[in-house]
């Protein structure tokens, strides 16, 4: 591998900041590979919100574009004007829909609203009635996650009176709510409502399947699958093997390594109390670099791990807001000194074993990737 860019824009030296933050673009554009050929014959986009799940959304972007990606999802407006400033002929969808007042700025950045209620759809419609040439938009029906979409009664009624619409839908979609539980009832319920749906907008292309989807539910692909956390290497289906690669890697510089006795505690609120004498590795990154609190552990329960001279140690304590601490007792002392790195993420950390042992999940320690770090993007 070798680096594209050695750091991204704002991020400190590698010598003066706490954590290291690699992501790896070949893996992201092998992962997209992977999707795209087990898609077929549907149109394989990119769910790009969040700033690309955290990793960045303008260089994951470029790399995604690069290994064959032209349609990408955002959840808000502002995310499609940096995705357009890499991407200018991408197609571009905004998940959250219209912004009140807004479809002039979605026509500027020819930016695709996904719409998801009647008064979205009556200010897109408006909006198209006032301006010449296209207004193409998606139209978000709910299937069962009661959040976006129009209900199936309402896709109905606007099934009939497309031809008073002034724009054209690009897009029918749905969501699925339980694809990570493959053998969910509500799957099978959601995909064929979605079918029976999707044919009364004969002339529009559908897409239902996120990775979860696209990796257990053939029947769900129709025209488009929208994958996103398989994309960054994330476990989309927990019950089957994970097929894609890591694409981060998170090290943290070690401060110092220090002595304690057993009996002694560790951490804020002294939950941690040393069942033997330790020897303490304390480094740099915390819950203010998304390094999950609930990840720290206590004489009730383990924490987390991280890699030190190549071996599995538990983290200490609760996790501060700038610091973790290690337990490298078991390390021969002269493996392990100041400046050296542990290992939070990657060498078969993955995002979603940090998640399980804060009860969360790998979406959610990919968003919250810190702000700190330095940020090495590696191409292949
Ligand atoms: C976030 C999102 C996706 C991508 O979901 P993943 O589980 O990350 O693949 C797809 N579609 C919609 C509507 C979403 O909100």
């Amino acid at each position: 591998m070798k680096p594209i860019s050695p750091k991204a824009e704002n991020s400190p030296a590698e010598e003066e900041a706490g954590g290291i933050l690699s992501i790896d673009l070949a893996a992201l554009a092998s992962n997209y590979r992977e999707l795209k050929k087990r898609a077929g014959k549907a149109q394989c986009a990119a769910v790009v919100k969040g700033d690309a799940y955290g990793i960045g959304l303008k260089p994951a972007a470029q790399s995604l574009t690069l290994a064959g990606a032209s349609t990408f999802f955002v959840a808000l407006l502002n995310e499609a004007r940096q995705l357009r400033a890499v991407c200018p002929t991408a197609q571009v969808y905004v998940l959250n829909g219209l912004a009140p007042g807004m479809a002039g700025e979605y026509r500027t950045l020819r930016t695709e609203p996904v719409l998801g209620s009647w008064p979205e759809i009556e200010e897109w419609d408006q909006f198209a009635r006032t301006v010449s040439g296209d207004c193409p938009a998606a139209i978000h029906i709910d299937t069962g996650m009661r959040r976006h979409g129009l209900t199936p009664d309402d896709a109905k009624v606007l099934a009939g009176r497309l031809k008073t619409l002034r724009f054209k839908p690009s897009l029918v979609m749905s969501h699925l709510a339980c694809a990570d539980e493959p053998k969910h009832a509500m799957n099978a319920k959601q995909i064929s409502d979605f079918r029976e749906l999707r044919n009364l907008f004969p002339d529009t292309p559908a897409s239902l399947a996120n990775s979860a989807g696209l990796l257990a539910h053939k029947d769900s692909y129709f025209d488009m699958v929208r994958p996103g956390v398989a994309l960054y290497g994330g476990h989309a289906v927990l019950s089957a093997d994970n097929p894609m690669k890591p694409v981060v890697r998170l090290d943290l510089r070690i401060v110092q390594v220090r002595q304690a006795q057993a009996g002694e505690t560790v951490g804020y609120s002294a939950e941690l109390m040393l069942r033997r004498d330790s020897r303490i590795a304390v480094a740099a990154g915390g819950y203010a670099d998304g390094i999950p609190r609930a990840a720290g552990s206590s004489d009730r329960r383990p924490g987390a791990e991280a890699i030190v001279a190549g071996r599995r140690c538990s983290l200490l304590g609760r996790v501060s807001m700038d610091l973790v601490t290690i337990d490298v007792t078991d390390i021969p002392e002269a493996e392990v000194k100041r400046g050296d790195l542990a290992t939070l993420l990657g060498e078969g950390i993955s995002v979603d074993e940090l998640a399980t042992h804060a009860g969360t999940i790998g979406y959610e320690v990919l968003t919250n990737l810190g702000r700190r770090y330095a940020r090495l993007y590696r191409a292949g």
